[in-house]
């Protein structure tokens, strides 16, 4: 029950990933309107990713967005995304 040892090793979780993202300053908001988000996010590639709401559905240039990527996680976080907070 209280084996909950923290283990460097361990991949990360996206949270703790997300997180990490946020603390270190890698996610920069370009912008925020009632028509969406624009935010650019330093991943693990030199070039950073663009993640944007439009249209109410998020979008991220990174190659694995469709599958929750943690770019989407931590502008979702800083933006204040409704959505995020009903789950
Ligand atoms: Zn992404």
């Amino acid at each position: 029950m209280s084996n909950l040892r923290p283990s460097s090793r361990a991949r990360e979780t996206i949270e703790q990933k997300t997180v990490r993202y946020l603390a270190e300053g890698r996610v920069t908001v370009k912008a925020v309107t009632p028509a969406g988000v624009e935010a650019q996010v330093q991943g693990s590639s030199p070039a950073p990713y663009t993640t944007r709401l439009q249209g109410g559905r998020w979008s991220c240039s990174c190659p694995a967005w469709r599958n929750r990527c943690t770019h989407i996680t931590a502008v979702r976080l800083v933006t204040s995304d409704p959505e995020q907070k009903q789950r």
